[in-house]
């Protein structure tokens, strides 16, 4: 049953196969078996699911149906839930549990979904390995000596070890798209303004979106259905209706222009990895596609930007954690600074100081020019860039990492090792636009993604397109050995 996809458990629930009950108790029971050797979880919730399975059963015999009605699945714990923890990977914020529910979570709850706990991720969303968690790293279930990609690595692990179907992450600078492709995923970031981020807990506000994952393109419309639409408490929610993402999955591919940039494949692509990206432009040639190089002459800036702008505004932030409003609070402070000094130097990991000490420099009176404003004259050159190449093709391919998942511990005396990973991701956050990763192949035995970016609200005809080729190829339904 764990093998299940949420369009299969969709179908086995109409067709009164098995109950959401049923489902709910042989995933918790795969959890406490497999999840000691993954770590993917930092709380699970087994009586809320119960309870939330079996409300769901009960609709399901009302009559009621719904792709997500029954369906397991899981937050990465920056969406808050009312009255369970939400700690963002954090010490600081270990016994805060959430007074309400983030929108995502009350949409996907109203929409029957069954929450089976609170997944795993790099402390405040910052990572690209999952190893800056206070409550410890995530292991790859394509080889536990390996990261599992960040900052949503929880949830990736957790899908990938089938120990559920699907899903919610955060993509700030690749967060859903690195973690799925180092993981056999298929990960879409949604346009910025798609998917509420009222009660996602804020890294980069400009740059945060939540969206889903999954194994397939179909699964991933399916929880994308539930989590995206306006809502009036997020000022920068945008009010687009919402199309029907599973009826675009089935559009032919004939005559889509797909632009792939000379840029991408510079040295520090892994050539294997180049190799498999090639060998799916085939694949979507033989679909119909039309292939065209285009050209993103502003990618070069993209890291040293986005590594200016995203930890400026989390340092602005991850102000409020000081331990009077939020958070963490030392023990016998001496005077109000010490407590201020102290519960911070205390409740936050070094990744997360070393973002705030950067941003906060940054954003400093003699250097915001220099930086922060210089910072957000390229991301418009960026955005720019993606108009022009939009003007020309229907879809961007290329690599969503330059490297298969490394080997735990492997960056983390380097971290602008890591920060060099997400060169392909950030871009989508910068300009705003949506982006989907999936399974492309493998190097050594872990799992390598395609990336595939559209135009603003173009989630559809991501999805289409990663459908089509998925309908193709088998790589997303490789199992890790062991799982
Ligand atoms: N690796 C990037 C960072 O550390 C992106 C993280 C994310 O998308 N949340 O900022």
């Amino acid at each position: 049953m764990h093998q299940l996809t949420l369009a299969e458990i969709a179908r086995g629930l109409a067709d009164k196969k098995f109950s959401s009950e049923e489902l709910t108790k042989v995933l918790l029971a795969r959890i406490a078996q497999l999840d000691p050797q993954l770590n993917s979880f930092i709380s699970l919730t087994e009586d809320l699911a119960l309870s939330q399975a079996k409300a769901a059963d009960a609709r399901r015999a009302n009559g009621e149906s719904g792709a997500l009605l029954g369906a397991p699945i899981a937050h990465k714990d920056l969406f808050c839930t009312q009255g369970i923890r939400t700690s963002c990977g954090s010490k600081m914020l270990d016994n805060f549990k959430a007074p309400y529910d983030a929108t995502v979570v009350a949409k996907l709850a109203a929409a029957g979904a069954v929450t089976l706990g609170k997944t795993n991720m790099d402390e405040f969303a910052m990572g690209s390995a999952n190893e800056s968690s206070y409550y410890g790293a995530v292991k790859n279930p394509w080889n536990l000596e390996h990261v599992p990609g960040g900052s949503s690595g929880g949830s990736a692990a957790a899908v990938a070890a089938r120990l559920l179907p699907a899903a919610t992450g955060t993509d700030t600078g690749g967060s859903i798209r690195q973690p799925a492709a180092l993981t056999n995923l298929t990960g879409l970031k949604p346009t910025y303004g798609r998917v509420s981020r009222w009660g996602m807990i804020a890294y980069a506000s400009s740059l945060d979106q939540g969206g889903p994952m999954a194994r397939t393109a179909e699964d991933c419309a399916i929880l994308l259905q539930g989590m995206a639409g306006f809502d009036a408490n997020d000022s920068t929610s945008i009010d687009e209706p919402v199309p029907d993402y599973s009826a675009s999955l089935n559009g032919s591919l004939q005559g889509l222009r797909i632009g792939v940039p000379k840029e991408y494949f510079s040295a520090g692509l892994d050539p294997r990895i180049a190799e498999l990206i090639h060998n799916s432009v085939k694949e979507l040639e033989k679909l119909g596609a039309v292939i065209k190089e285009i050209s993103l002459p502003n990618m070069q800036h993209a890291i040293p930007a986005y590594y200016v702008i995203a930890p400026a505004e989390a340092s602005s932030n991850l102000s409020r954690f000081d331990g009077v409003r939020f958070g963490y609070r030392c023990e016998n402070p001496v005077n109000l600074i010490d407590l201020y000094k102290r519960s911070r130097g205390e409740g936050f990991g070094p990744e997360v100081q070393r973002r705030i000490m950067v941003g906060a420099y940054a954003l400093s009176a003699g250097y915001y020019d220099a930086y922060y404003l210089k910072a957000q004259k390229i991301r418009r050159l960026i955005k720019n860039d993606f108009m022009a190449a939009f003007n020309e093709v229907d879809i961007i391919l290329g690599p969503t990492t330059p490297n298969p998942a490394w080997k735990l511990g492997a960056k983390n005396s380097d971290p602008v090792a890591a920060y060099l990973e997400d060169v392909y991701t950030i871009t989508a956050n910068l300009a705003g636009l949506p982006g989907l990763s999936m399974p492309a192949g493998f190097v050594d035995g872990l799992p390598v993604g395609v990336q595939l970016l559209a135009p603003y609200f173009q989630e559809g005809r991501l999805l289409n397109v990663a459908h089509q080729y998925q309908l193709n190829t088998d790589w997303h339904t490789r199992t890790p050995t062991g799982f």
